[in-house]
């Protein structure tokens, strides 16, 4: 999964470009849910949040470090195809 860090301004630019709906506003910034976070893998090449950020704040998370094959049973479950 990917992380929003203390950098993020709260522009709402990354939040409608998730397709797992894994972004929402936290009590200060933008946040990500690590169990809907698939690192786009599913739906797209590269995570669609982290091309749009202009402050380039979503790294990936060190708590959360997975491979393709994890992202991708994740990207089934959460789509309802496992
Ligand atoms: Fe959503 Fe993709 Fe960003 Fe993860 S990497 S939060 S799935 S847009
Ligand atoms: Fe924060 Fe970047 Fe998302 Fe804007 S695009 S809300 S700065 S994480």
């Amino acid at each position: 999964a990917l992380m929003i860090t203390d950098e993020c301004i709260n522009c709402d630019v990354c939040e409608p470009e998730c397709p797992n709906n894994a972004i929402s506003q936290g009590e200060e910034i933008y946040v990500i849910d690590p169990n809907l976070c698939t690192e786009c893998v599913g739906h797209y090449d590269e995570p669609q949040c982290q091309q749009v950020c202009p402050v380039d704040c979503i790294p990936h998370d060190p708590a959360h470090e997975e491979n393709k094959d994890e992202l991708m049973a994740k990207y089934l479950i959460i789509s309802g195809q496992a």
